[in-house]
């Protein structure tokens, strides 16, 4: 099993938050999305034959015209065998979804969007700078539910000003719609973005602690009381909606990551493509792969494995642990656990160790305590 991703690098105007790669300048989409298709092509030997995820990703994918999306998928196509119910997921803003948009990708073979609605609120739209309004966060869902089953939407908790009763609304909202799947991340201040910069100003005020751990609690609560799954830290899905392509990511499934800044994973090397458009433009066409390749040692690929598996439902399983890097790091692992089974942060069940209800907001800091560092 694996999986393409396509980094799309264009913005119509940059989130204030935002420190992905793209551009805002969409003058060499045309020429990027041929590099794009060559890429593919000249590296198609490097993953297993059969594709079961593929993933636009981005920037904004839906900023793709119809033709640019064929011409990815007819390259994708005669060069992978993919797989018959594959999930191919979009990446979307709400301002791209017209009707008509909409209808254009379900007649193309993606089967599922990802919706970046953020909040139903034009106040907490207007000050991360989201291209798309309130009325266009609500539209554009009601029209995905027409074309397609398969919606995921992200949201944002931990916006400076976002009270939690406006944070119970939006989520009321998201549930109405009846969304099968939300992914919701706390709003974090990136290095050499706007919000810091606002912040260093004093013209926004940091958002305290308290708030992201009230906010994470109350979007715990009332997705699992709403019969969704919290399958993983940032993600829910009602039963058959778990985004495939996440889950394998976190098992550790090899993808081919194509485009400006993408990374790759092969099971023992991770890769990453420059994070320029002109550069990536420029090295493709001279049929060069411009990136860099990181060997992973045996710590790096055990800190990786106990980081994603602590955030998911599948925890870790001590057994895989010595099967895959050896008993020295089983031993390391329960060890070190013993502390947190005593403060109930985590449980064991039989060979797994999972994070608790108790433990959930603190995972990643459970995980760092737990990284073998030589
Ligand atoms: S649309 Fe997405 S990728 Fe583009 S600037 Fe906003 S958050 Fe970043």
């Amino acid at each position: 099993m694996s999986g393409i991703y396509l980094h799309i690098p264009f913005c119509k105007q940059a989130c204030h938050y935002c420190d992905f790669h793209f551009s805002t300048s969409t003058r060499k989409k045309s020429r990027l999305v041929d590099m794009l298709c060559r890429e593919m092509i000249l590296r198609k030997s490097e993953i297993p034959a059969s594709i079961e995820t593929i993933y636009f990703g981005g920037g904004t994918p839906s900023l793709l015209s119809s033709e640019e999306l064929q011409q990815i998928f007819e390259t994708i196509f005669s060069n992978f065998q993919v797989a018959e119910d594959a999930e191919i997921t979009l990446e979307a803003n709400p301002d791209d979804l017209s009707e008509e948009k909409i209808a254009q990708l379900a007649a193309s073979p993606v089967n599922r969007l990802s919706i970046g609605v953020q909040s139903f609120f034009e106040d907490d739209l207007q000050l991360m700078n989201r291209a798309h309004n309130e009325t266009e966060a609500l539209e554009s869902l009601q029209a995905a539910k027409k074309h397609f089953e398969n919606i995921s939407i992200d949201l944002i908790y931990g916006i400076p000003g976002l009270t939690d009763e406006k944070w119970k609304e939006n989520l009321k909202i998201a549930l109405e719609l009846e969304i099968p799947h939300i992914s919701s991340y706390a709003l974090t201040i990136e290095a050499d973005t706007a919000l810091e910069k606002f912040i260093e100003k004093g013209k926004l005020q940091p958002v305290e602690d308290e708030q992201y751990r009230r906010q994470f609690d109350i979007l715990v609560q009332t997705l699992t009381q709403a019969g969704f799954e919290h399958y993983e830290f940032s993600n829910y899905g009602k039963t058959g909606f778990h985004s495939r392509n996440n889950m394998a990511y976190w098992l550790g499934k090899p993808y081919l990551g194509v485009g400006p800044s993408a990374h790759s994973f092969d099971g023992k090397q991770r890769k990453w493509n420059i994070s320029n458009n002109s550069l990536y433009i420029n090295s493709l066409e001279m049929e060069k792969i411009p990136q860099e390749t990181e060997e992973l040692s045996i710590n790096d690929r055990y800190n990786e494995y106990v980081m994603t598996r602590l955030r998911t439902k599948f925890g870790v399983n001590v057994l895989e642990l010595e099967q895959d890097f050896g008993r020295k790091y089983r031993d390391y692992f329960e060890r070190n656990a013993e502390n947190f089974l005593q403060q109930e942060l985590m449980l064991r069940s039989d060979l797994v160790y999972l994070i608790t209800k108790k433990g959930k907001f603190l995972s990643d800091g459970i995980a760092a305590d737990l990284f073998y560092i030589d």
